[in-house]
């Protein structure tokens, strides 16, 4: 899969995040402390896209 880097910070935003979120160009951190740049997505799923994240971890771990 193709790294991206967060925007706002640079770090590497995860694998797993970017299967999730694939158009995001914020990290977790960023996108909590600052918002998620995705709109679109909220709509689609139905939550906001960084909690529908976290559930994805919870029900991987
Ligand atoms: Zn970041």
């Amino acid at each position: 899969m193709e790294k991206r880097l967060c925007q706002l910070c640079g770090k590497e935003i995860p694998a797993a995040r970017l299967q999730a979120l694939p158009e995001t160009n914020r990290c977790v951190d960023c996108a909590r402390l600052k918002g998620s740049d995705i709109k679109r997505t909220r709509r689609e799923i139905g939550m906001d896209p960084d909690t529908y994240q976290d559930l994805l971890n919870a029900t991987r771990s």
